[in-house]
C-alpha cells in the first residue's frame, strides 16, 4: 500500500524494506546490513517517492539528510526490480562544496580532495544541468588547477555559481535520476527487456567513503568464481584512488586481487584487507545463496562494502555456479535445476562464437540450429565432399536443400540456405546432425550459378573464400571468428540428473539413423520417438534405391526394388534395436513428400537414368508426370500406403524380421510402427490390417512370437478433429505439428522462410509458429485429438513428435495437455529434460 511505504527509510536490519517497493540494490544492501558487513549508512527511497520527485513533488530532504553526517559526502545509485532493466547511472560525491573541500584538503590532501570535487561538478553538470560533455575536453586531467577550471566552465555555460547546497545538490540528482527513469527511451528499453510499463525506481543514498587520499585506498569488485567457466577463481580488479567501478573502466590499468604471474596484486599491497574481503564474500555467497560479485572501497586500509551484485556468467558458468551452490548444501538440487535457463543450455551443447569475439556480420536468417564454425565457401554437395577430402573445413550454401545435398551436408561443418524456415530440409536434418545451419537468410543475395554470395554491405563472396555461421544467433559473418569449445562435463551430467528426477513427463529423440541414435543416449533420452524412414535414404548409393522404387512402373518391377530394400532396412532397424537397447523405438513408415524425393537438375537425372537403365529423356518424363502441384498435400504418408501397399508390406516385415533377430541376443523388444498422415479412419484400418498379416507371417516362418505397438500420426487436422474414432485403433497417436502447424495456418514449411521475419516484426505471429506452438490454434486442435482420442481409448498413448518438441514453452503446453512424452532432435533432448524439470518442479 503506497500510502504506508515512508519516502525515505535508513537501511537497518529491521527496517522495511522489499523488492517490490524498494528495489533489488536496496534489498540486497539490507541483507549485506543483517550480515553485519561493513556497509556505509544508505536510506533507501521507495518507489512512490522517486515517481513523486519525477513528478514535481520534491518531499522534505532533511529527512533524509539528517541520517548522514553534516559534513558526510553521498552517493545516489538505482535500485530497480530487476538490475537488467538499466537505470540511471550512479552519481558520487553529492554534498561536496568551498568549506567540505577546504576540510578534505586537510584531512585527504589537495590533491585527493580536488579529485572529488572534479568528479562531481563533471557528473552534475552532464547528468543534471545537461551541459555538453565537450565543455570540458580543454581541462587538465585532475589536480586544484583543473577544477578551478572546470568550475570556471561550468559557471560560464550556465551563468550560475556552482550550487553549493548539499540539499540542493541532492535534490537536482534525485529529480535527474528519476526524470531519466521516466524518459520514453529508457522506458521503451526495459520493456523490451520484459519490464512492466509501470516497473519502479528506487534510489539509494549512501555515504560516501571516498577511496583516495592517505594510505592505502582504492576501489575494486571481488568475486569467488570465474564469470566464463564458474569455475572457483578469486577475480576481479583493484584500482589505488579510485571510487565506484573505476577498476572496471577501459584502458585502467587495475590490479588483479589474488597474487600470479601477472604482477602487482591486492594481495600483496593489503593482504589483511584481501582476507577480510574473501571472508566477506563467502559469507554472501552463503547467506544470499548466490554468488556475488562485491564492490569495495579501502579507506586507509580498512575494508567498506558498497554493494553486493550477482555475479555476470555465461551458460557454462550458470551451471556450474548453481551445481556448485547445491553441493555446498546452500541450495537444494531442484533450485539449481531452477537456476539454469533451459534455452541457453544450447550454448553448452555446441562450439559458440566467444563471447568477446568481434563479430563482422554480412547477413542474418533464421537461427535453424544452434553452434557456430568457421569454413570455406562451397556451393554443392560434391564440393562438399571435395573439400572434406582434403581437409578442408566448408560451408554449404544452397538455395535449400533435397536429398541430395544430404551428403554435402555430412561433409561441411555449417550449413546456409536463402529459403527455408525452422522446419524445412536444411534445418531439419541440420538439428539431427547438430550441424549449425542458417535458413531463410534472403538478406543475403545467393548467385548459385556464379557460385557467388553477395553481402547486404555490397561486399561479395566467392568459393573458397572463409565465413563463420551462427547457427545460435542467425548471423553470418565474413572471416573466421573466435569460438569457445562445447561443455558437457560431470557438472553437466549432475544438473541433468537432477533434472531427471525431478521430472514428470517423457523426453525421447527423433532419430533417423545409428549416429542420431547414438546422440539420443550419450543425451539420454528415453526412447526414439520418431525415425523417419525415408531420412535413412537420403545416401547417395542409397537414394537412387528409393528413386527407383518411385519410379516402378509395374508391381514386378516395384517388388524387385522392394525385394532390394528389404535387407537394407532390416540391418538399419536391427542396428537402431541395438543401440536402443530395449528402449522403446517408433518407426515411421514412409513418409517421402516426393519433390524431396525426385531428382532436381541434370546430373540428377542422368544419374538416375543410369541406375535404371532408361534414356535421360524417358526419366525427365516421368519426374514430369510425377511432378505434383502441391506435394506437401500430395501423394506422401499413408496415401502412398494405401495405393501402394507393397511398400509398407516391406518396412513392416523389415521391422519384424529384425525385431526376432534383436530380441535374440539382447534385450527384448517391442517395435512401435507408426502411420503419417493420416486423415480417415479407414486407412487407418486397410494399413492396419496388412501389417497384421505381415506380423502373422513373420511369426510363422520365424517361430518366434513377438508383440508390436501399432500407432497414429496426428498430423493433419482431421486426424485431430476425428481422432475418436481413429484412437481405438491404436495403442499411440502422436502429434506431428510441422505438418498440422503447416496445414492449420495454409503455411507451406517450405516458403514461409521468406516473410516470416516481416510477420514476427509486424505482430501478425508473436513467434515463428513453426518454432514455438501456436498454442491458440495448433494447440486448440491438439487439445480436441487428445481429448477425443482418450475420451475413445483411454489408454492411448500420447505424444508429440514435431519439431516443437525440443521447446520449452512447446513442453509445458504438451504437459499441461497430459501428453506421455516429447520428442526433438537429438540434440535438443537435454534442453528439453531441463526445460521439463522445471515444469515440474
Ligand atoms: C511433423 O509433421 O510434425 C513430423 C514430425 O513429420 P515430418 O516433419 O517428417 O513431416
Ligand atoms: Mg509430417
Amino acid at each position: 500500500n503506497s500510502n504506508q511505504t515512508p519516502f525515505a527509510t535508513e537501511i537497518t536490519p529491521s527496517a522495511c524494506i522489499a523488492l517490490s517497493t524498494h528495489g533489488g540494490r536496496a534489498k540486497c544492501l539490507q541483507r549485506l546490513v543483517r550480515l553485519d558487513l561493513p556497509v556505509p549508512r544508505t536510506v533507501a527511497l521507495s518507489f512512490d517517492a522517486v515517481h513523486a520527485i519525477a513528478e514535481g513533488r520534491m518531499p522534505d530532504l532533511t529527512e533524509v539528510l539528517k541520517e548522514f553526517p553534516e559534513d558526510a559526502l553521498l552517493c545516489v545509485r538505482p535500485s530497480s526490480e530487476d538490475p537488467d532493466w538499466g537505470g540511471p547511472g550512479a552519481i558520487l560525491n553529492i554534498g561536496i562544496n568551498e568549506t567540505t573541500y577546504t576540510d578534505l584538503c586537510t584531512k585527504l590532501g589537495p590533491e585527493a580532495a580536488a579529485a572529488l570535487y572534479l568528479r562531481f561538478v563533471q557528473s552534475y553538470a552532464v547528468h543534471v544541468a545537461r551541459l555538453d560533455p565537450d565543455v570540458f575536453d580543454d581541462v587538465e586531467d585532475g589536480g586544484p588547477d583543473a577544477l578551478a577550471e572546470i568550475l570556471q566552465a561550468y559557471e560560464a555555460e550556465t551563468d550560475e555559481k556552482f550550487p553549493q547546497d548539499r540539499s540542493e545538490q541532492l535534490g537536482a540528482v534525485l529529480r535527474s535520476m528519476a526524470r531519466a527513469w521516466e524518459g520514453t527511451s529508457a522506458r521503451l528499453l526495459r520493456q523490451a527487456k520484459g519490464a512492466p510499463a509501470d516497473a519502479g525506481l528506487g534510489l539509494v543514498v549512501q555515504e560516501m567513503v571516498p577511496g583516495l587520499g592517505p594510505g592505502v585506498c582504492g576501489s575494486g569488485v571481488l568475486q569467488l568464481v570465474s564469470s566464463t567457466t564458474g569455475e572457483p577463481q578469486i577475480s576481479g580488479r583493484y584500482l589505488s584512488q579510485s571510487q565506484g567501478r573505476d577498476a572496471l573502466g577501459r584502458g585502467v590499468s587495475a590490479m588483479y586481487l589474488e597474487r600470479d604471474a601477472r604482477g602487482e596484486a591486492l594481495e600483496d599491497l593489503a593482504p589483511e584487507a584481501f582476507e577480510s574481503l574473501k571472508v566477506h564474500a563467502r559469507l554472501m555467497r552463503a547467506r544470499l545463496r548466490e554468488e556475488m560479485q562485491v564492490e569495495f572501497v579501502l579507506q586507509d586500509g580498512a575494508v567498506h562494502i558498497l554493494d553486493g551484485v550477482r555475479v555476470a556468467r555465461t551458460a557454462r558458468a550458470a551451471v556450474r555456479i548453481a551445481v556448485g551452490l547445491a553441493q555446498d548444501g546452500i541450495i537444494p538440487p531442484e533450485e539449481a535445476v531452477m537456476r539454469v535457463d533451459a534455452h541457453a543450455l544450447n550454448e553448452l551443447l555446441h562450439r559458440q562464437i566467444d563471447p568477446d569475439a568481434k563479430r563482422d556480420v554480412i547477413g542474418t536468417g533464421i537461427a535453424a540450429s544452434p553452434g557456430a564454425a568457421t569454413g570455406k565457401l562451397v556451393f554443392t554437395a560434391a564440393e562438399a565432399q571435395a573439400s572434406a577430402a582434403r581437409n578442408e573445413r566448408c560451408i554449404l550454401v544452397r538455395r535449400e536443400t533435397s536429398p541430395e545435398d544430404v551428403r554435402g551436408m555430412h561433409a561441411a561443418v555449417a550449413v546456409l540456405t536463402e529459403k527455408g524456415g525452422m522446419t524445412s530440409h536444411a534445418a531439419v536434418i541440420g538439428r539431427g546432425l547438430g550441424l549449425p545451419c542458417i535458413v531463410g537468410a534472403s538478406s543475403l543475395k545467393f548467385d548459385s550459378r556464379r557460385k557467388r554470395l553477395k553481402a547486404e554491405d555490397g561486399r561479395l563472396f566467392r568459393a573458397g573464400d572463409v565465413i563463420t555461421i551462427d547457427g545460435s544467433s542467425g548471423q553470418v559473418l565474413a572471416g573466421e571468428a573466435k569460438t569457445v569449445e562445447a561443455a558437457q562435463d560431470e557438472t553437466f551430467q549432475t544438473l541433468m540428473g537432477w533434472a531427471d528426477a525431478a521430472r514428470d513427463i517423457g523426453i525421447r529423440a527423433n532419430a533417423d539413423t545409428q549416429m542420431d541414435a547414438q546422440t539420443a543416449r550419450n543425451f539420454d533420452a528415453q526412447g526414439i520417438g520418431l525415425c523417419r524412414t525415408e531420412h535413412m535414404f537420403f545416401d547417395p548409393g542409397r537414394l537412387t534405391v528409393m528413386r527407383e522404387m518411385i519410379f516402378a512402373e509395374t508391381p514386378s518391377g516395384r517388388e524387385a526394388v522392394l525385394a532390394r530394400l528389404l535387407p537394407m532396412q532390416r540391418d538399419d532397424f536391427r542396428e537402431l534395436f541395438r543401440i536402443m537397447e530395449g528402449l522403446p523405438v517408433c518407426i515411421r513408415l514412409f513418409d517421402p513428400p516426393l519433390h524431396e524425393f525426385l531428382p532436381t537438375g541434370q546430373s540428377g537425372q542422368r544419374e538416375l537414368s543410369e541406375a535404371l537403365g532408361i534414356p535421360v529423356s524417358e526419366v525427365t518424363r516421368r519426374v514430369e508426370e510425377l511432378g505434383e502441384y502441391n506435394p506437401m498435400l500430395g501423394l506422401r504418408g499413408v496415401r502412398l500406403g494405401v495405393t501402394v501397399p507393397e511398400i509398407y508390406d516391406m518396412q513392416a516385415r523389415a521391422i519384424f524380421e529384425a525385431t526376432v533377430e534383436a530380441s535374440k541376443g539382447g534385450a527384448l523388444v517391442v517395435p512401435e510402427i507408426m502411420v503419417p498422415l493420416v486423415s480417415a479412419k479407414r486407412e487407418v484400418e486397410l494399413v492396419k490390417t496388412r501389417i497384421d498379416a505381415v506380423a502373422a507371417a513373420v511369426r510363422l516362418e520365424t517361430g518366434c512370437d513377438f508383440t508390436y505397438r501399432f500407432g497414429v500420426m496426428v498430423e493433419t487436422p482431421r486426424a485431430a478433429l476425428r481422432a475418436e474414432e481413429i484412437a481405438p485403433h491404436t495403442a499411440f497417436l502422436s502429434f506431428g505439428t510441422n505438418d498440422l502447424t503447416q496445414m492449420t495456418y495454409g503455411l507451406s514449411r517450405d516458403d514461409a522462410g521468406r516473410f516470416m521475419s516481416a510477420y514476427v516484426q509486424k505482430g501478425v505471429f508473436g513467434e515463428d509458429p513453426f518454432h514455438v506452438l501456436d498454442v491458440d490454434g495448433v494447440g486448440e486442435l491438439l487439445q480436441l485429438g487428445v481429448q477425443r482420442g482418450r475420451r475413445a481409448n483411454a489408454d492411448v498413448t500420447l505424444s508429440i513428435c514435431g519439431e516443437h518438441g525440443g521447446n520449452p514453452e512447446s513442453i509445458a503446453f504438451c504437459r499441461k495437455a497430459g501428453f506421455d512424452y516429447v520428442s526433438c532432435s537429438p540434440f535438443r533432448v537435454p534442453v528439453a529434460r531441463l526445460a521439463a524439470a522445471q515444469l515440474a518442479i
